[in-house]
């Protein structure tokens, strides 16, 4: 742990971005997660049906999308994958008397 320049508590969002920006300008960087995964509130999980896959916690990233670390990291970020779909609905409520929002 002495050997890195940067030690980060937590691996949400927030943590994720301050440790890209700084390993991209050459610092090392540990980021520390106590749970058995990382992402903190951003969370994938298969709570319906096998192979449908929900974000059940966060779930749009708009502040993100449209802030200045998309920006900085964006196209290093599609690089390595990340893609977002967009829906022309992108949020929606099911009513307890069955209709939906
Ligand atoms: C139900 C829900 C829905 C949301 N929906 C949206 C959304 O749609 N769009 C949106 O932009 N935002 C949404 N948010 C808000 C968004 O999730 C948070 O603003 C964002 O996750 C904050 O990121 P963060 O990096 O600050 O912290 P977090 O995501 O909370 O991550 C903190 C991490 O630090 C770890 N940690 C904490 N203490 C320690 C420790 N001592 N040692 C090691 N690890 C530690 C935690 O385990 C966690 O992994 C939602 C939040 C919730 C709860």
């Amino acid at each position: 742990m002495t050997d890195v320049d940067h030690i980060i508590i937590g691996s949400g969002i927030n943590a994720l971005v301050a440790a890209a920006l700084l390993s991209r300008k050459g610092d090392s960087v540990l980021v520390v997660e106590r749970e058995d995964r990382i992402g903190g509130c951003m969370m994938t999980e298969e709570v319906t049906l096998p192979g449908f896959h929900h974000d059940v916690m966060a779930a749009t990233f708009v502040l993100f999308l449209t802030g200045p670390a998309y920006g900085a990291l964006g196209e290093d970020l599609a690089k390595h994958g990340l893609e977002f779909c967009h829906s022309p609905h992108p949020t929606a409520a099911l009513r307890p008397n069955g209709q939906a929002l």
